[in-house]
């Protein structure tokens, strides 16, 4: 018998005077002796050195012992490592211990995100995860980076495929080609937690009944000082805008979260909040930062400029805001000519329409203002600049991250 085996039948001895009734096992203490059952197994009058010989070959002994003395025992980590193997009672035949070890024992795996967790089963019923990226399922662990500190996260989701900073951690950015493995369950959460914060309280929240949620119009109003600007877009101009805001940041495409926030607490947005497992409880930082952009460039007036363009030539300024809208630009290669984006044909549209100073068409965007280096102008610079400083924080400084949001 091991040592851990050993450990086990204590606990099990100790915590059967008060009586255990959990995933299948039945320990009592009674006037003859301990009753030991399973659904595959029952033992009367046993004498405590009896009662620790059932319990140490016992799979049933094992798995309450991995939840209540291994598993971290916050409730939303519980509940989360539970919900990875089948356990959390939704599924009964998978909830039957025998089973489930039998499943373990292949490996349990399931997303989150675009992570693939693998629950596997260890010795005397400890469990070992395995962290990979969703889109390296078929790749073999040796082609992989492979870790076994649970700290790696916090590097691998720091940067894309390419290399750029990801300030939203949520975002369907994360870089493939490594793997966490062996972690034990404290490490596993650890890892989650550093890849998409919050996520399993929110997650645990949102099953409890308890997701509170944070609206947009009560998000902008606690907005002070450098973001107080936001709460300037409710201007009785309905929620439009913030129709666009979540179209253009909250979309599956754009981030994993599924947006459960609205306009308000009694009027919801047009769009669909995606399909996420993990809810997105109120506006993050990132959003926050392009409203405020948003919300300036919105303030401006419109204008009527006239332009000539060809059929095809508007068009293909279309194809250009899709694309880039999409991601798609780097998809599109030299060769394709007939995409809109294309490079070369961007360039030829450029060399046709644009003059010495860069204007469509040769159409100045303020003809009152055409070559002026006046107050407004200078006015209109440091606006400029000043939101230029604060976007490049976000892209790029390490610092600005948006995990303060994501309590
Ligand atoms: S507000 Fe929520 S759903 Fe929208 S981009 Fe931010 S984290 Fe994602």
């Amino acid at each position: 018998m091991t040592t851990e085996h050993v450990a086990h039948a204590d606990a099990l001895a100790r915590a059967a005077a008060d009586g255990i009734d959990f995933d299948g096992l039945r320990v009592s203490s009674e006037a003859d002796g301990y009753t030991f059952e399973t659904p595959v197994e029952e033992h009367t009058g046993l004498d405590e050195t009896g009662l620790r010989d059932v319990a140490a070959d016992s799979a049933y002994a094992t798995n309450w012992y991995f939840w209540h003395a291994v598993a971290p025992q916050k409730t939303d980590r519980w509940a989360f490592l539970r919900w990875l193997e089948g356990a959390d009672g939704g599924d009964e035949a998978a909830s039957d211990v025998t089973e489930r070890y039998e499943s373990l024992a292949d490996g349990v795996t399931t997303e989150w995100g675009q992570l693939l967790v693998t629950a596997t089963l260890g010795e005397t019923g400890r469990r070992r995860y395995y962290l990979r990226h969703v889109d390296d399922v078929d790749v073999e662990a040796a082609a992989l980076a492979n870790h076994d500190d649970p700290l790696a996260a916090r590097d691998l989701a720091k940067r894309d495929e390419r290399g750029r900073y990801r300030p939203l951690k949520t975002a369907p950015s994360l870089r493939t080609g490594w793997r966490l493995a062996d972690l034990d369950p404290a490490a596993l959460v650890e890892a989650v937690e550093a890849f998409y914060p919050a996520t399993i309280a929110n997650w645990h929240r949102e099953r409890a009944g308890d997701l509170d949620v944070n609206h947009w119009r009560e998000t902008m109003e606690r907005q002070t000082g450098m973001y107080g600007v936001v709460e300037t877009w409710d201007r009785g101009e309905g929620y439009e805008h913030v129709n666009w805001v979540a179209e253009a940041c909250c979309d599956d495409s754009q981030c994993l979260k599924r947006r459960e926030w609205q306009y308000d607490s009694t009027t919801d947005l047009d769009v669909d909040g995606g399909d996420g497992v993990f809810p997105c409880r109120e506006p993050c930082s990132v959003v926050i930062a392009a409203a405020r952009t948003w919300t300036k460039l919105e303030a401006e007036e419109p204008r009527t400029y006239e332009f000539e363009l060809t059929p095809s030539e508007k068009e293909q300024l279309e194809a250009v805001i899709d694309a880039v809208a999409d991601g798609r630009i780097d998809d599109i290669r030299e060769a394709d000519v007939y995409e809109g984006a294309n490079r070369y044909r961007t360039r030829f549209l450029r060399a046709k329409l644009f003059d010495d100073e860069g204007n469509l068409a040769g159409v100045p965007t303020d003809p009152d203002e055409h070559g002026d280096t006046g107050d407004d102008a200078d006015h209109d610079d440091a606006d400029h600049d000043d939101t230029s400083e604060e976007d490049a924080g976000g892209a790029d400084d390490d610092e600005t991250e948006v995990e303060a949001d994501d309590d």
